[in-house]
């Protein structure tokens, strides 16, 4: 197994550090795959909504150590008319979470105004610990990012048979499902919560175990360019420095598909999320 990689960034001014435009990894079985693989990447890199790119890294490495299969979150869609609806419908869920009114409030303010310090977009994600009630990132300006995880060429098709049915399938929605599946997939995490940063996309998601993955179509505004990741966990159930080795190193491969459900709409989950996820 091989581990490809590929990140894109942009100079900005002459002493500052490059802002990064885009990433992608993928676990490739055998090294044929790997041609294919790094052209796509690539197309990926220059076509991007962000812009022009000054730099295009890859990197492909032998994977030596152990692989961890597992079953994708199941996967639900909630379709809204405005990020208004679609805010609500997040903050729905983390209530039901139990996360409080105070910390949601912030967690979508970081989103709408980007995470690092000053307001910018981070390349990973903020690390909430709901117990302290403290961001535990040791990087506030880079945050913590997740890396080696994948799908299987059977989940992928899967995935896109069953999310085509409601006409829902999307390249992007398996990235991001993948992500969120080797994020929760840990003791004391309790959500993710997702906004694109993408100004062509103004879609997020809410993802945890309890409830599996929460698709919801509007987020932000239109041509929006912030937005990130937010993880919540509760350091009485999880050892945070064991977490951050875990999202950097541990290989996660999704060898299926959780339930996927049909489409919601937001008057019908406006009083509480009901029995949405089933896997
Ligand atoms: P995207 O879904 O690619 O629009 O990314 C939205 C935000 O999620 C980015 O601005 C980063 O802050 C964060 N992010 C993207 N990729 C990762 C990752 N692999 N691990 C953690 N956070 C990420």
């Amino acid at each position: 197994m091989y581990s490809v990689k590929m990140r894109a960034s942009r100079k900005t001014k002459e002493d500052e550090k490059p802002q990064h435009v885009s990433g992608a990894e993928r676990l490739i079985p055998s090294t044929g795959g790997i041609y294919p693989c790094l052209k796509l990447m690539l197309d990926r890199a220059l076509n991007h909504s962000l812009g022009p790119v000054d730099a295009v890294n890859f990197s492909i490495n032998k994977i030596d150590t152990e692989i961890n299969v597992i079953k994708s979150l199941p996967i639900v869609t909630v379709k809204v008319t405005n990020k208004q609806e679609g805010l609500h419908i997040a903050k729905i869920i983390l209530e039901e979470l139990n996360i409080n009114q105070e910390v949601i409030k912030k967690s979508m303010n970081w989103l709408a105004v980007g995470g690092a310090p000053g307001g910018y977009n981070m390349r990973g994600a903020m690390l909430f610990d709901i117990y302290t009630s403290r961001r535990v990132e040791d990087d506030p300006f880079g945050g913590v990012r997740a890396t080696n995880f994948d799908m299987t060429e059977a989940s992928e098709k899967k995935l896109s048979e069953e999310l085509n049915k409601i006409g829902a399938y999307n390249s992007r929605t398996r990235d991001a499902l993948v992500l969120a599946t080797k994020v929760c997939n840990f003791p004391g995490i309790i959500a993710e919560l997702c906004c694109a940063d993408d100004p062509s996309y103004s879609g997020g998601y809410v993802a945890s175990k309890q409830r599996g993955y929460i698709r919801i179509n509007h987020m932000k505004s239109p041509d929006h360019n912030r937005g990130g990741r937010i993880i919540f966990l509760d350091s009485r159930k999880c050892n945070i420095e064991q977490y951050k080795h875990y999202l950097k190193n541990t290989v996660v491969q999704v060898n299926d598909i959780g339930n996927v459900s049909r489409v919601y709409l937001y008057e019908e989950l406006t009083n509480g999320l009901m029995e949405t996820a089933e896997n």
